[in-house]
């Protein structure tokens, strides 16, 4: 089976890792604080905290900017559920904002209508937090513009877009967000196993989501409600969590970091040669917005259902029994059942529904050879038994 996404892992990531293996601290040791501040380094960012999740950033993320019961979140459907649920962790709810039709991302154009319908009914959100589907970033400046306007923070779920760029600047500087987030998860543009960061350029977020990977416990005499009690002192000052990264994880992730511009370069160069293998066919390949540059983490194609004769899901059946890994990069978040039991009426997301009918996601991944790029075309333009597909 040719996954959809897979890590790419060399010889110098095992030294990396095995080195940390042979030293005195397996976790809490330098390589975490190593590994947070090549990331806030190369995003430009001011504080980067690692986490053992991007799942954990975010719900960090949401602590820290005082979402709690009784708030409003909103983010885009068509998303992982983390990106949700993080705000369900703190009690608030859970709003979606439709999606653009030509990046699939949280559409700026759709928040600004519903802010303004909000705006009236009183049910503004505290914080929106959009997602770069596939690395391509949302329209920031327009977001960030509208935050100013109504009140709410930002926290970029990022997880799909390290190494990527907006308006020539790095993904993850926080320009027009309060918080961004990360994911290292062996699918995604660099890896730890598992693990996620959170950047920011607020030192209060910083120090709290700081205390927060950690049980909400300081051992700064300066935060302490009093002088320590001796030298063995620490404080718990608020309910925190064990979200802590362990070094051989940040070791591994270090050691990605020196091919991370390289591996979203070979993204691109795969994206492109799937461009031009797909240019015959009666699909819409991934819209790249000219200002910006994505991680591309996914390649994300759609069947024009109206040149085809099968259906969306018969191309994607034959696509897996014929051994090619393809996804569809999300179910929107509503039609869970979880999410569908508290009401969301899909006919309020039509972008979201008729991208959910079309979307296929293609494997992506640093080495992905041409033989197999062209394999997956061939699979998925020859005919089903007597069937042609369009
Ligand atoms: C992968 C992913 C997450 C969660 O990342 P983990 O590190 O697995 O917790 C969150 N949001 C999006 C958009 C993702 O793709």
């Amino acid at each position: 089976m040719i996954p959809y996404g897979r890590q790419d892992i060399n010889e110098a990531d095992i030294a990396a890792v095995v080195k940390v293996l042979r030293s005195d601290f397996l976790t809490q040791g330098p390589a975490v604080p190593a590994f947070e501040t090549a990331i806030a380094g190369f995003c430009q960012a001011q504080h980067a905290i690692a986490v053992n999740s991007a799942t954990s950033a975010l719900h960090i993320a949401c602590l820290a900017l005082g979402v709690g019961p009784g708030d409003i979140v909103w983010t885009t459907p068509v998303t992982f559920v983390a990106s949700a649920n993080c705000a369900r962790y703190c009690g608030a709810e859970v709003d979606f904002v439709d999606i653009d039709p030509r990046t699939y991302n949280l559409s700026a154009t759709r928040l600004a209508e519903k802010l303004e319908q909000a705006a009236v009914h009183g049910k503004l959100p505290k914080v929106v937090i959009p997602v770069h589907l596939c690395g391509q970033p949302c329209d920031m400046e327009a977001i960030h513009a509208l935050s100013q306007r109504y009140g709410f923070r930002i926290i970029e779920d990022a997880s799909h877009a390290i190494g990527g760029r907006y308006k020539g600047e790095p993904i993850g500087n926080c320009r027009y967000s309060d918080i961004a987030v990360f994911s290292f998860h062996p699918v995604k543009i660099i890896t730890t196993g598992e693990g996620g960061m959170a950047l920011t350029n607020d030192s209060g977020l910083a120090n709290q989501m700081l205390r927060l990977r950690s049980h909400g416990i300081t051992r700064h005499a300066g935060d302490m409600t009093h002088a320590p009690d001796g030298p063995w002192y620490y404080q718990q000052l608020e309910l925190g969590f064990n979200y802590r990264m362990t070094d051989i994880q940040a070791a591994l992730g270090l050691s990605q970091m020196q091919r991370l511009d390289q591996f979203v370069s070979q993204r691109h160069a795969l994206a492109a040669r799937y461009d031009q293998l797909l240019k015959d066919v009666p699909v819409t390949t991934p819209w790249q917005h000219a200002d910006s540059y994505s991680g591309l983490h996914l390649y994300i194609i759609r069947l024009k259902m109206d040149s085809m004769k099968v259906s969306h899901r018969e191309v994607f059946e034959r696509l897996r029994v014929s051994g090619i890994g393809v996804n569809l990069h999300y179910i929107p978040v509503y039609r869970h059942p979880y999410y569908e039991r508290q009401g969301y009426k899909p006919s309020d997301y039509p972008e979201a529904e008729s991208y959910y009918a079309e979307a296929i996601s293609l494997p992506m991944y640093p080495g992905l050879t041409e033989e197999q790029q062209q394999e997956i075309v061939l699979r998925l333009t020859t005919p089903i038994g007597h069937q042609t597909l369009f």
